[in-house]
């Protein structure tokens, strides 16, 4: 047989085999029943009509009881796990090679769940972890195989289909995403949640077999997490494989530190009613010479474990403050630089004398640095040290922002006690705000609330114009996020300082309710 005749065989192969072998053939029942009885007459006809179905209600497997054994379950959600994937995508690639049809794999994970897990308690992680396990078994085939892996990670291995391409991945990979990002309902309030995917094709697989096509795909998920949120990548030979990432990682970044690849990046932070920049938050980033842009969610644990998050703390403020002086230098208008101070930051007896020492080294007056200290903090510790650090950089005149608000269980008595300058309205609240009326809701009481006890508020992780404009008008005093701009080493942001002040001063002004 000719090879083109091959491969039309093998297409055909592909799609009827599944039809011929399913359920779907009940649809030709009837048309099979009366060409028996025309033909072989009135036995033939009951023989047909009793047998088939007989024959099918046999041989039909249900998907509920194509459950996977046990040892190949996830306790939680019911799928796959991920010793379960692998021996799916075995089973497809071999039989792919007998049947010319291929397969890929798949893997999802949820961005940001180490900070879902800080801030939700376990019930409310596991639910979301269920919904989106269903929301994937309904996006996905009856055949595909959907797993869960590790955290908030997800895989899946696509059943043999005669083209598993690039654009189909990619198309399958949107649809994916964008069931993962419907909204969640926990306790009457929307969650919402993003997914960054990265996928392999059976044929990219460095090696034709289960392992080492999830371990190639789960490589590009890494790539995707580092261009994310919500990106999609597909496995190249140049990515490098997981395990070996990860342990060199935690060996490189103790060295990273000290030869200064982390550096700190500013995010800006502008007034909703002027649209002036009020601030710049400094975020971490390892600034990696091979693998790009690293962020700190996947170093501060490192940072952590090695008990050096002291140090990175000093490296921040020194370039926080290093910038602070060039912006005043190049005639820029920045009132404050905001940073982030771990609990283990606070928990350093003289920390307020450093921040005074450091502040007269550089020429600054406290006003101009914003300790943000997040809220789970503040309630975790309540110990004497931490108490007394953070009364003391706000008696030094430092500003204090409340991070992640609203995720923890921060009382009023704390925002008064910690005397607090400014609550940071978690993302999670801020998601969609222009289209959801609960978050709307929220945002508002969360508002009337700051403003009686007189304390200025910023929203996070504000995404679109149309985010920025209602927050705007419900009275939100500041904004942050990707809608104004993503965080930026210090030589962009002179450029981009100039780029928005022209900006602002050819748009119309959104009004502010209190004006
Ligand atoms: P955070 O303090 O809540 O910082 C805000 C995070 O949200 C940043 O992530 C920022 O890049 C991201 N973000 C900003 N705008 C948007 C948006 O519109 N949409 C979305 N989806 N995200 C947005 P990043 O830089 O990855 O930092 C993650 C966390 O790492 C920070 O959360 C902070 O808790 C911690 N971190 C960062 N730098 C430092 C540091 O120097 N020291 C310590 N101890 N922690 C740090
Ligand atoms: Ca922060
Ligand atoms: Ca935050």
């Amino acid at each position: 047989m000719s090879a083109y005749l091959l491969h039309l065989r093998r297409r055909f192969g592909a799609v009827l085999y599944p039809a011929l072998y399913g359920p779907q053939i009940l649809a030709f029942m009837p048309a099979i029943t009366l060409a028996a009885y025309w033909m072989f007459g009135e036995t033939a006809l009951l023989t047909v009509a009793v047998v088939v179905p007989l024959l099918l209600a046999f041989a039909y497997v249900p998907p509920a009881a194509r459950r996977p054994p046990p040892s190949l379950r996830d306790g939680l959600t019911g799928l796959s796990n991920r010793s379960g994937l692998c021996e799916n995508l075995d089973q497809a690639i071999a039989r792919g090679a007998d049947r010319g049809t291929t397969t890929a794999c798949l893997v999802i994970t949820l961005d940001d769940f180490s900070q879902l897990q800080e801030r939700l308690n376990p019930a409310a992680t596991d639910s979301i972890l269920q919904r989106v396990a269903d929301q994937l078994a309904l996006v996905c085939r009856q055949n595909d195989t959907v797993a869960r892996l590790e955290d908030g990670g997800f895989g899946v291995a696509l059943h043999p289909m005669a083209r598993a391409d690039l654009e189909t991945l990619i198309q399958l990979s949107g649809r994916i995403q964008s069931a993962v990002s419907e909204p969640i309902s926990l306790d009457g309030r929307a969650q919402y949640v993003t997914a960054s995917i990265g996928f392999c094709l059976a044929s990219r697989s460095p090696e034709p077999n289960g392992k080492s096509i999830l371990q190639s795909a789960e490589s590009a998920m890494i790539e995707a997490r580092r261009s994310g949120p919500g990106a999609i990548r597909a496995f190249s030979a140049q990515m490098k494989p997981l395990l070996a990432e990860r342990s060199a990682q935690l060996d490189e970044v103790a060295a990273a530190l000290e030869q200064g690849q982390i550096r700190a990046w500013f995010q800006p932070q502008i007034s909703t009613d002027t649209g002036q920049v009020t601030g710049f938050e400094a975020l971490a980033r390892w600034v990696h010479p091979e693998r790009g842009i690293i962020p700190p969610a996947e170093f501060l644990s490192a940072l952590e474990a090695g008990g050096q998050l002291n140090r990175l703390n000093e490296v921040i403020l020194f370039q926080s403050l290093t910038a602070l002086r060039r912006w005043d230098q190049s005639g820029m208008t920045v009132p404050m630089v905001g940073i982030n101070f771990a609990g283990q930051d606070l928990q350093n007896p003289r920390i307020a004398d450093k921040l005074r020492w450091e502040l007269d080294r550089f020429s600054l007056t406290p006003d101009r640095l914003t300790v943000e200290i997040l809220e789970t903090v503040v309630t975790a510790m309540e110990n004497d040290v931490v108490t007394r650090n953070i009364a003391e950089i706000s008696k030094l005149g430092c500003g204090i922002d409340l991070d992640d608000f609203g995720t923890g269980t921060a009382s009023i008595r704390h925002l008064r006690q910690f005397t607090v300058n400014r609550i940071k309205i978690d993302r999670s609240f801020v998601s969609k705000v222009d289209r959801d009326h609960d978050q709307q809701r929220m945002i508002a009481a969360l508002l009337t609330m700051a403003e009686q006890l007189d304390i200025e508020t910023l929203a996070e992780g504000v995404e679109t114009a149309g985010e920025h404009a209602v927050l705007a008008q419900l009275g939100c005093n500041h904004v942050q996020g990707f809608a104004v701009a993503r965080a930026m080493p210090f030589e962009e942001t002179i450029g981009w300082y100039a780029r928005h002040n022209r900006k602002i001063s050819a748009a119309p002004k959104i009004r502010n309710k209190s004006k």
